[in-house]
């Protein structure tokens, strides 16, 4: 068997921020060159694949949009305005006009009227159509024209006197320049005929979850019998639709699980836990694990002591303290030899866990290597014999880990922070640096909570470890929502919080369409607060900045040698400065909600009162509002993530950008939830007793798209 495709689905575009991570490494995959079927030469193929059709089969699962009405005809009289309608009229006249500029004009009527037809783009067979006195039937909208009824590019189709109308409605498919509705239509329906439909499901389960056959949904949905109406149709709660949409679930949730299995059948280093290294870290940090902590480390360590690869996601809200539980993962695989890695997306967020990981291991005589873009030659090369030789066991950096010279020959395990702003060719390359013959464990990490129907959905082939608490001693943050005018009032706060010892983040508005004005604005920030506040140190980072430049000031910071801190959104991921009890977010509006709640998140980690000041002009977005409100209203990761993909619609939740790949056609997440929860439970009942099922399912939908799909 060829290995499952694994839809791309957790892949997300690296941000440019920082210059952090390396794009190349995500082009998007590329389709494959169209070939002909039987039926179908080349120049078709192509452009069927324009419309992700590769196959008969495709043909067949490719499904109408909408339905028109054909099998009624209405008066010109009685046609509504804006209403499509079938009308039944016969030629008087046809000219191409010149003015105001070319384009065929024919005068047409019925009993009841007259109607002006007007074709601006036209062909020369067109116009043979509407020779004076043929009898046409012509579907469209009428509205006033300048010479009183009209119909602009109405479709027409020249009928003799009598004959009979459709007797179902007439499907509308999705298509693409050059392949008429008519064309499309024949192609679908001789796909329909000559190939054999079958339902692989049991029809004993299908019964029970009161679902036509696949076979007969289908024929519904490509040609709806007389008894049906657009309406019921179009709407897409209807059963034949249900079941479709059941089949294409069916079909993303075996092929995760197959990857998943795939995965898990590749050989990988056991770590038992030696309770050497480990207990060490635990005596010697100063502060005890939360209970989440411990069930997700208990569950790593379980995963880690096995010979297969472990496929973990660790989620935890921001503050919820991965880092530590990433450390003791990283500390089970150096007690058994072996080497474990931390990658983390920006220069900024690296450094951070490599400075902390250095801390905690210090004592126990642990050395942690930090590579990253920015090391001088000499001591990168240093560091790079080092790893080489397996003489430095663990290793912190940005994807400057899995350039080429870094060899890792005792990598182990590889733990991802923020993983999903890297690419899916990043984790694969970084999963590669092990020895041969062996996949290092995997433990992807992302503070970006996904709600749950997602999670099953994308996080399909990871087992996942959550962080539900947060460390105690934690104060609450106070959101403020605060108009822009009243920014004098807001620099007060910020000086009177740094007199009494505590620090502050000022984050610059986020302009998404310049990055040179990003930076402008940035600086004039940095002025101002700067000329406001003389009796404060100011300090600014952003993407632009050179390496040193940018660590050298957030060393500052974390030394309170700067007391604020004017910033851009590199900070959004990961930095922690439990001293900083102060967050001001300029145009607090133009910026996501995820992104909020992670700003949000590094306030409110040491002991003292936060407050997290959100400015905001008017006038406000209706989504913007509705952002600002849930931020306002909600501190719960999870919760923020449901408000924001029910603010966002599912697509562009997870970013369709990121993949290229459609990943579901029909099915929506968020609105078929139940399907999903459905799907997950047939796929491993199809997956364990009826792999055949399995496989038709998977080759239905995957099948022609089987390149894409690889990425
Ligand atoms: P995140 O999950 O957002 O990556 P971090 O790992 O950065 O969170 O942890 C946030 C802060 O909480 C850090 O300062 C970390 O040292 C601290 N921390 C982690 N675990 C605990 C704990 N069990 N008790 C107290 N503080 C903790
Ligand atoms: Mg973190």
């Amino acid at each position: 068997m060829s290995p499952p495709q694994v839809p791309a689905a957790v892949s997300v575009e690296p941000v440019a921020e920082a210059g952090a991570v390396a794009p190349a490494a995500t082009a998007p995959p590329k389709k494959p060159a169209a070939r002909g079927w039987p039926g179908v030469g080349p120049q078709l193929a192509e452009r069927l694949a324009k419309i992700d059709v590769f196959s008969a089969a495709d043909l067949i699962l490719h499904l109408p949009l909408r339905y028109e009405d054909e099998t009624h005809l209405t008066l010109l009289a009685d046609v509504r305005p804006g209403m499509p309608a079938q009308c039944e009229v016969e030629v008087l006249s046809c000219e191409v006009t010149l003015r105001p500029r070319r384009q065929l004009v024919a005068r047409a009527a019925d009993a009841s009227g007259e109607v002006m037809l007007r074709f601006v783009h036209f062909y020369p067979n067109q116009q043979k159509q509407l020779a004076v006195g043929a009898r046409l039937r012509i579907f469209g909208e009428l509205r006033d024209g300048f010479f009183g009824a009209e119909m602009i590019h109405p479709r027409v189709r020249p009928v003799n006197a009598g004959e009979p109308l459709p007797e179902s409605l007439t499907p509308i498919y999705p298509t693409t320049a050059g392949l008429a509705q008519s064309a499309l239509r024949k192609l679908v329906a001789g796909a329909m005929r000559h190939n054999a439909l079958r339902d692989e499901l049991p029809d004993e389960l299908r019964r029970r979850l009161n679902l036509p056959a696949l076979p007969d949904a289908l024929r519904l949905l490509h040609a709806p019998p007389p008894s049906v109406s657009a309406l019921d149709i179009e709407d897409r709660g209807h059963p034949a639709w249900q079941r479709i949409k059941l089949d294409e679930l069916l079909a993303q949730q075996i092929s995760l699980r197959r990857a998943y299995a795939a995965r898990r059948a590749k050989n990988a280093p056991s770590l038992p836990p030696r309770e050497r290294l480990t207990r060490d870290l635990l005596e010697q940090l100063p502060f005890a694990l939360t209970g989440a902590q411990s069930r997700a480390f208990a569950e790593i360590a379980g995963d880690l002591a096995s010979d297969h690869p472990m496929q973990r996601l660790l989620q935890g809200d921001v503050g919820s303290g991965k880092t530590c539980v990433a450390a003791l993962a990283m500390l089970q695989a150096a007690e058994n030899g072996r080497q474990a890695v931390l990658m983390a997306p920006t220069e900024i967020l690296a450094e951070q866990h490599y400075r902390k990981l250095a801390v905690w291991l210090a004592p126990l005589g642990i050395e942690v290597a930090w590579l990253s873009g920015s090391r001088r030659k000499k001591e990168r090369e240093a560091t790079l014999a080092r790893l080489a030789s397996g003489e430095t066991l663990l290793a912190v950096g940005t994807h400057a880990l899995i350039e080429d010279p870094v060899a890792l020959p005792l990598l182990a395990l590889a733990v991802v922070d923020e993983q999903h702003r890297f690419g899916v060719r990043q984790r694969l390359a970084l999963r590669e640096k092990g020895q041969a013959g062996e996949s290092p464990h995997m433990l992807m990490m992302s503070a970006t909570p996904i709600p749950r129907t997602l999670a099953m959905s994308y996080y399909a082939d990871l087992d996942v470890s959550v962080l539900d608490e947060l460390p105690p001693g934690r104060t609450p943050i106070v959101t403020k929502l605060i108009k822009d005018e009243r920014r004098d009032e807001v620099i007060q706060r910020v000086r009177d919080a740094c007199l009494q010892g505590r620090q502050a983040y000022w984050v610059c508005p986020l302009i998404e369409e310049s990055e040179a004005l990003q930076l402008k604005t940035a600086q004039e920030s940095y002025e101002m607060l700067s000329e406001a506040l003389p009796e404060l140190k100011i300090g600014l980072v952003h993407g632009r900045l050179k390496n040193d430049e940018k660590s050298a000031t957030m060393a500052a910071f974390v030394a309170n040698e700067v007391q604020v801190l004017v910033a851009t959104t590199v900070i959004e991921v990961g930095v922690d400065v439990p001293n900083a009890s102060l967050m001001v977010i300029e145009h607090a509006e133009r910026f996501g909600l995820a992104q909020l709640h992670q700003l949000r998140g590094r306030v409110g980690r040491g002991v003292h009162e936060s407050v997290c000041i959100l400015l905001f002009a008017q006038p406000l977005s209706q989504t913007g509002r509705e952002r600002l409100k849930a931020i306002y209203e909600h501190t719960d990761g999870f919760v923020i993530a449901r408000e924001d993909l029910r603010i966002r619609g599912p697509g562009e939740f997870i970013g369709a950008r990121q993949s290229g790949v459609p990943l579901l056609r029909y099915a929506d997440l968020e609105e078929d939830a139940a399907l999903v929860d459905i799907a997950r439970g047939l796929a491993e009942d199809i997956l364990r007793d009826m792999p055949r099922v399995a496989d038709a399912v998977t080759a239905r939908w995957f099948g022609g798209r089987a390149a894409l799909l690889k990425a």
